[in-house]
């Protein structure tokens, strides 16, 4: 059994918000590290991973997946020299249950977070497994599972969601505030960190941002980026949901309805007390006199509605250039340094995010873009550079296969599978066709019914288990999920189907507990 490496990466690296400062010696350590010893291993059996995670970033805001909004060249870089998966899927997501997925491999119910619930950390992860078999392995950045991190030699998280401007962190237990930026701090403290490492050990080092998550509040850098623009709308903006379940209208995350003058960034009057402007702050506007282009007009209906969107949809897109710009230096820091052969760089997010699309902004519900989680990696040893996948891969899956990429045993126990074939070309004739979705927090935050379901290559079948209540979506003839279809006489054997496929699943996955329905 390996002791943990106790060490500080802040030490004597300066910190510095344009990249690291560079010793010396340090190159040298860097340049000698190169240099195989005689009867070790290969590098390429034991490749160093670098896995950057945002926090409810979509997949349709990133140029690598056509976005319409926005461009991320730096984020983009790692699948245009790796591979994309244009179909990864969290099954439930929301934040702490997707992160304890990712980090056993399992579903909610196995590895207990089905809400915002505390990890137990004493269970198996697939860092303690990197850690026992000689990799330094690091986190930083946002944790949000309550318990303090285990498997990690190093681990600097922020305390709960965190803040976006001068940040507290917590270092192996001790709290600390530093000044700037949450992105910038994550990515120079996972800088100072990768500077630091052992140099005689691969590493695993998890980089994680807490943006673009709500309140979606940008560097001031960035505050005027997209102010001219007129930020497209989404095909679904209108969406009035007459086809489906009542859970849709029952939702408390509309774009129209439930933004609050906080997310919207609006100025509280001046002479309130601080409990006063926290109230203000959380109040909802149905109307809104505003001063647009010199001219004071009153706003409600369809036009505020367009206008929150503008307001929203700005503050997040700047956000998410923030964390594109901080991965463009992880990753000239890789090329610098000469590791970017043998580190394996995936760039994700806990799950995908409602960008206005069905009046929505959060995620939960297991529509397309709530669960549908970016998945970019460039391993240059074994990726063919511009490759793509559509096979279908979940969160539950990144443990296995980073397992299976440094050559490490994965427990019987794991319910993810290894998508390395997929990785080296070869994708396996009996990859799954079929996935078991399940999400449990209710009321919880959105008032967002509890639901389970199966999604095919082709179809979507949802159960509100407390409303008794289905819905069928084809994904081919309705790509955008406005027709429920469910009870339509043509697609009763297609419900059979999966309704069967469902039942196996949750056989499969040990899932046979109907009453987890509401928040703990
Ligand atoms: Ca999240």
């Amino acid at each position: 059994m390996m002791m943990p490496v106790h060490f500080n990466p802040r030490g004597n690296v300066p910190l510095c918000r344009s990249g690291p400062l560079h010793t010396i010696a340090a190159l040298l350590a860097l340049t000698l590290m190169g240099a195989t010893a005689p009867g070790a291993p290969s590098p390429s059996s034991r490749p160093n991973i670098l896995f950057i995670m945002a926090d409810d970033h979509a997949a349709h805001a990133l140029s690598a997946y056509g976005s319409r909004i926005n461009r991320t060249p730096n984020i983009d870089r790692i699948g245009r020299e790796g591979m994309r998966f244009e179909n990864c899927f969290a099954v439930n997501s929301i934040c702490s249950p997707s992160r304890a997925s990712i980090l056993t491999g399992k579903y909610s119910h196995v590895h207990g977070v089905t809400v915002f619930n505390r990890f137990d950390g004493s269970q198996w992860t697939f860092p303690k497994a990197f850690q026992q078999a000689g990799y330094f392995t690091a986190i930083i950045g946002k944790w949000h599972l309550f318990s303090d991190p285990t498997g990690f030699d190093y681990w600097n998280i922020l305390p709960g969601q965190g803040k976006y401007h001068d940040p507290t962190f917590i270092e192996m237990g001790n709290r600390t505030n530093l000044q700037g930026y949450v992105t910038d701090l994550i990515t120079d403290l996972t800088l100072a960190t990768l500077e630091r490492r052992p140099r005689d050990k691969p590493f695993l080092i998890f980089c994680h941002h807490k943006a673009p998550h709500r309140p979606w509040e940008p560097n001031p850098k960035h505050a005027a980026l997209y102010e001219s623009e007129n930020i497209p709308e989404p095909p679904t903006f209108n969406d009035d949901y007459a086809t489906r379940c009542d859970a849709a209208r029952e939702a408390t995350m509309t774009i129209d309805r439930h933004l609050t003058r906080n997310d919207l960034k609006l100025p509280p009057p001046p002479g309130l007390s601080p409990q006063q402007t926290n109230r203000w702050r959380a109040e909802v506007d149905l109307e809104l006199e505003l001063n647009l282009g010199g001219q004071t007009q009153r706003l409600a209906g369809p036009s505020l509605k367009r206008w929150k969107y503008q307001r929203y949809i700005k503050d997040y897109l700047r956000c998410v250039a923030s964390v594109d710009e901080n991965v463009g230096r992880l990753l000239d820091y890789l090329d610098r340094t000469g590791l970017s052969r043998n580190t394996i760089v995936i760039y994700t997010s806990d799950q995908g995010f409602f960008l206005g699309d069905h009046n929505w902004y959060d995620k939960r519900f297991m529509y397309e873009e709530s669960i549908r989680m970016p998945f970019l990696i460039r391993y240059p040893e074994r990726i063919r550079p511009r490759s793509a996948s559509r096979k279908m891969i979940l969160n539950v899956d990144f443990a296995p296969t980073l397992l299976e990429l440094a050559g490490l045993p994965v427990p019987p126990d794991v319910q993810g599978r290894s998508f390395k074939p997929l990785l080296e070309g070869r994708p396996p004739h009996d990859w799954r066709t079929a996935w078991y979705y399940r999400y449990y927090h209710y009321p919880g935050d959105h008032r967002v019914q509890p639901h389970y379901g199966v999604r095919t290559d082709r179809y979507k079948l949802i159960y509100f288990n407390r409303l008794d209540c289905w819905e069928l979506f084809d994904l081919k003839r309705d790509p955008h999920e406005l027709h429920n279809v469910y009870g339509q006489p043509r697609y009763a054997p297609v419900v059979r189907q999966l309704k069967d496929q469902l039942a196996r699943l949750r056989q499969e996955l040990g899932d046979h507990d109907q009453l987890q329905d509401v928040q703990r």
